[in-house]
């Protein structure tokens, strides 16, 4: 018969691909080696130091890229011997008095500061573990507002929803795109890339049981 106690050593062995929640028994594994799921190849555990580095890396990227995105000018509409360009930052204070003044403050909140929040949680909780030290306080609360923050960064819808926008107005006006908008691309494909690089497994475990 099955003790609890051997259910809750079991538990503990036990990990669900994030991806299509096929359960895999862990094995001890040496610094350099990784796992991926056996039904849809996810990575589950990544080498710890290793992938640690890599995230906090091109988290550092997206946060320089995030100012460009922002800051620099986004779109230029030039018609009829007009033109106007605009940054997002710009475009979101243009709204920021009045009754779209929520709409502005949602459109920031979305697209720079819940991204740069995660980033900044990320290099906060890898950071020390990635140099093999010892977790900083609160490592854990700073990961999970980082995964809880995850649903609510849409960099990436943004730049979808310009791009079907800008198919519209493209036939009333002149339309050309900015360093932003190519700084909003790269930006998504580093999130891509961090994100193949990160398994929550190892960070959780990295940070509750630190070497
Ligand atoms: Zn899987």
């Amino acid at each position: 018969m099955i003790s609890l106690d051997d259910l809750v050593s079991a538990q503990d062995r036990l990990i669900a691909c994030p991806q299509c929640d096929a359960l895999h028994l862990v094995e001890d594994l040496t610094e350099t080696e990784s796992a991926s799921c056996a039904r849809c190849g996810t990575l589950l555990i990544a080498p710890r130091a290793r992938s640690f580095l890599h995230v906090v890396a091109l988290s550092f990227t997206a946060m320089i890229l995030m100012v460009g995105a922002v800051f620099f000018p986004f779109l230029k509409i030039s018609t009829k011997g007009l033109s106007h360009d605009s940054s997002v930052f710009g475009a979101a204070m243009t709204f920021s008095d009045g009754l779209l003044a929520p709409l502005s403050l949602a459109v920031l909140l979305m697209i720079v500061a819940l991204p740069v929040l995660r980033f900044t949680a990320l290099i906060y909780t890898l950071w020390p573990l990635a140099n093999g030290r010892a977790p900083w306080p609160q490592a854990a609360r700073a990961f999970r507002l980082a995964e809880a923050t995850l649903p609510w960064s849409m960099a990436e819808i943004f730049v979808i929803g310009t791009a079907v926008a800008l198919v519209k107005v493209a036939g009333l006006a002149t339309v050309s795109l900015g360093p932003a908008f190519w700084a909003f691309c790269a930006l998504i494909i580093v999130v891509a890339l961090k994100n193949s690089f990160m398994s929550k497994w190892t960070i959780w475990n990295a940070i509750s049981q630190p070497r």
